[in-house]
This record gives C-alpha cells, sequence and structure tokens, in this order.
C-alpha cells in the first residue's frame, strides 16, 4: 500500500477526533464571543462568530459519516482561520485576539499532517503577522525591537515544534504498521500484510479483468531439521527460503510468511498454469540449493498448492482452502512437488530429494 494512503488511514481516527472536539469548541466559543461582541457593539466580528459556531454545528452533523474526512476538514480550517484573520482587523478587537494565532501550527499539522500542516501554518502565520504590523504600526510601545522579536521567535518556535512533533508521529507510527505487518524472523511480510495486499489485488483484477494466482508453500519433513540440528539451524533454513523466495519472484509478486514453515506467494497477472513454472522454478532451485551451516550441508525441499482466483473462490480464506488441500495432495502422493487447478490430472515432479543430508 501507498505509504502517503496508509499514513492518512491510520491518522483518520485521530483527525476525526480531533475534528470533533474542536467543532464542539468552535460552535461553544463562538456562541460565547459571538453574544459578548454584540454587547460590546461590534457587531460584524458578532455576526462572523455566530455564523461560525452555526457553520460547525452543521458541519458535525452533515460529516458524522462523512467518507471523505480531509474535505471535512479543509472546509472547517480554512473558514476558521479566514475567521481569525477577520477578527484581528476589526478595528475593536483586542491585542489578545493575536494569541489564537498561536492554534494555527498545532491545529494544521494535527488536522493535515506535516506537508499540508506546515504549509498552512507558515501561510496562515504570515498573514496575522502582516495584519499586527499593519495594524499597530504606529503603537510606540509594540513596534519596538524586542516585542517584535519576541513574538517572531514564538511563532517560529511553535510553527517548528508542531511540525518536528508531527513528523516524528507519523515516522513512529509507519514503523509501529511495519513491525506489525512483518515476520520477525525472515523479514518477509506476514499473514495480515498478505491479507491486505490481496484485497488490493483482487479488486484490479477484478477491475482489469487479469487473473491472480496464489500459493501456498509448506517445507517438507522441517520437523527433522529442528530435531537433526536444533532449532536455530531450523530458523536459519527458514530465513534460507525467504531469501530464495525474495531472489526468484517478479518484482510485483508477494511471498509472505503464513506462519510456522508454511509461505503463501501472491502471483497478480498469473494464471494457475503461469504459476505452475513459477512453482517449479521455485521447488527445483530449492531443491537444489542446500542450506550450508558451519561445516553441514541441509538439503530442503517444498510442497506446493496453487489456487487462482474465480475458478476457486473469490475470497482468501477459499482459495487458502483451496491450496492447502492441494498442498496436502502434494504431500500425500510423496513430497517435493507442485499441485495446481488441474489436480485431477495434474503431472506429478518426479522426487529428488526428500530428506536432510548432513
Ligand atoms: P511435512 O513434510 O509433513 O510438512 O512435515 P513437517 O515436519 O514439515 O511438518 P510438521 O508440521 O510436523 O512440522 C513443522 C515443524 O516446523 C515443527 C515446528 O517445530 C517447526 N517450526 C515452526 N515454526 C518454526 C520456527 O519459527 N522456527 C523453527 N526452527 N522451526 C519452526
Ligand atoms: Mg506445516
Ligand atoms: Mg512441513
Amino acid at each position: 500500500m501507498d505509504i502517503s494512503e496508509t499514513s492518512l488511514k491510520l491518522a483518520r481516527p485521530h483527525r476525526k477526533a480531533v475534528l470533533v472536539s474542536l467543532l464542539w469548541l468552535t460552535a461553544i466559543a463562538g456562541i460565547i464571543f459571538g453574544i459578548g461582541n454584540i454587547f460590546r457593539g461590534n457587531i460584524m466580528l458578532s455576526v462572523a462568530e455566530l455564523c461560525m459556531a452555526a457553520y460547525s454545528i452543521f458541519l458535525m452533523i452533515a460529516g458524522r459519516n462523512t467518507k471523505n474526512l480531509q474535505r471535512w476538514i479543509f472546509c472547517y480550517t480554512i473558514p476558521f482561520f479566514c475567521v481569525m484573520m477577520f477578527a484581528m482587523t476589526t478595528p475593536r478587537a483586542t491585542l489578545s485576539v493575536f494569541g489564537w494565532v498561536l492554534l494555527i501550527p498545532l491545529l494544521s499539522h494535527l488536522l493535515h499532517g506535516r506537508k499540508t500542516g506546515l504549509v498552512m501554518s507558515i501561510t496562515f502565520t504570515l498573514i496575522a503577522g502582516i495584519i499586527f504590523v499593519m495594524k499597530y504600526h504606529d503603537s510606540a510601545e509594540l513596534m519596538q525591537p524586542m516585542p517584535l522579536m519576541n513574538i517572531a521567535i514564538l511563532s517560529i518556535c511553535i510553527v517548528t515544534f508542531s511540525h518536528v512533533y508531527e513528523v516524528s508521529r507519523e515516522r513512529t507510527e509507519l514503523s509501529l504498521l511495519q513491525m506489525a505487518r512483518t515476520d520477525f524472523l525472515t523479514a518477509l511480510p506476514n499473514r495480515a500484510m498478505f491479507r491486505e495486499v490481496f484485497e488490493q489485488q483482487k479488486a484490479q483484477a477484478t477491475r482489469n479483468a487479469r487473473p491472480l494466482t496464489l500459493f501456498v508453500i509448506d517445507l517438507d519433513y522441517f520437523k527433522e531439521v529442528n530435531d537433526q540440528y536444533g532449532h536455530d539451524v531450523g530458523d536459519q533454513a527458514l530465513i534460507h527460503v525467504a531469501r530464495l523466495l525474495e531472489k526468484n519472484l517478479r518484482a510485483g509478486d508477494l511471498a509472505c510468511r503464513l506462519g510456522g514453515e508454511e509461505f503463501g506467494v501472491l502471483l497478480p497477472g498469473t494464471n494457475s498454469l503461469q504459476a505452475r513454472t513459477v512453482c517449479e522454478h521455485l521447488r527445483d532451485t530449492l531443491a537444489n540449493t542446500p542450506l550450508t551451516f558451519e561445516d553441514k550441508t541441509i538439503s530442503l525441499t517444498m510442497s506446493v498448492g496453487i489456487a487462482e482466483i474465480g475458478a476457486d473462490g473469490n475470497s482468501l480464506r477459499s482459495l487458502l482452502t483451496r491450496a492447502d488441500h492441494r498442498l496436502y495432495t502434494a504431500k500425500a502422493e510423496g513430497r517435493n512437488r507442485v499441485v495446481g487447478p488441474e489436480v485431477d490430472g495434474h503431472m506429478p515432479v518426479p522426487e529428488t530429494t526428500t530428506s536432510q543430508t548432513a
């Protein structure tokens, strides 16, 4: 999955929570300040604040079940920041209104992420700075180097900290996600990622009327490897198979560790007949590439079951069940072989190596 897409998907619950709490705050604050400004005679600002409150309530109701959260966030932040800028320009607004500007970098990053967040922070903070200078250019007290520098440094600090925090938050989130989708031992994708990629590839295959095939690999007599050489060597053997899969598959294919000594491979744009050629090549390569460990040579073989989307089902579960079924046939027929959908008349491959040699 595309990284920016993933990051957006991950950020969605946080952003929604921030947006909802902001809409509540804006609605309540808009009503309180709007009424207060009527009494102060600042009718223009009062109307803007009451409109913002009404608009927040509208967004809260209309955007409740939205699929396009980012669009609704823009619908909130742009008018909200514009009302803030407008509030600052009104002659009766107090100096304290400028304090609200400090919220802009924080909200922009929380709601829009690091890139758009940074652009919005800088744009609106600069506009606020220009309004401030235009409004108070004749104030001898404020137009001194020290107060101006204080305001500028404070603004830069808030933009920088918000940005740095968001960048590091996104990185941490993505690395946690990566860990959750990766098999710790072999560094191949795990079953969770396999499922995710399968759903994407299935959608593409359906859209473009292209084939999609998967196959399940189970190492033969793997328990013997552990029993004979120890668990650590067994682990090395699993890593050896993982590297071999990576090396011998196309860039668009996906190999994962389904668990234990079982691997799953997804072949987009490939039918079961073409998949058989791929499987035979892998089977043959593994049989002829033993693991060398210290002074030992450990032969490994695999049995494979293939299933193709459409003929063998459309869900991952049904395809894995079919592939597993064929895998058991391969085991029953002597191991070190590939069984595909042509199971009724499949051509077993002569067994070459089935046990480990030291
Ligand atoms: P078959 O040919 O029928 O598949 O025989 P097998 O011995 O491979 O099958 P079995 O299911 O009996 O054994 C699988 C073994 O895989 C048992 C288990 O200890 C080992 N195994 C599973 N996960 C790991 C792992 O992470 N590391 C190591 N070293 N061994 C593992
Ligand atoms: Mg097994
Ligand atoms: Mg096995």
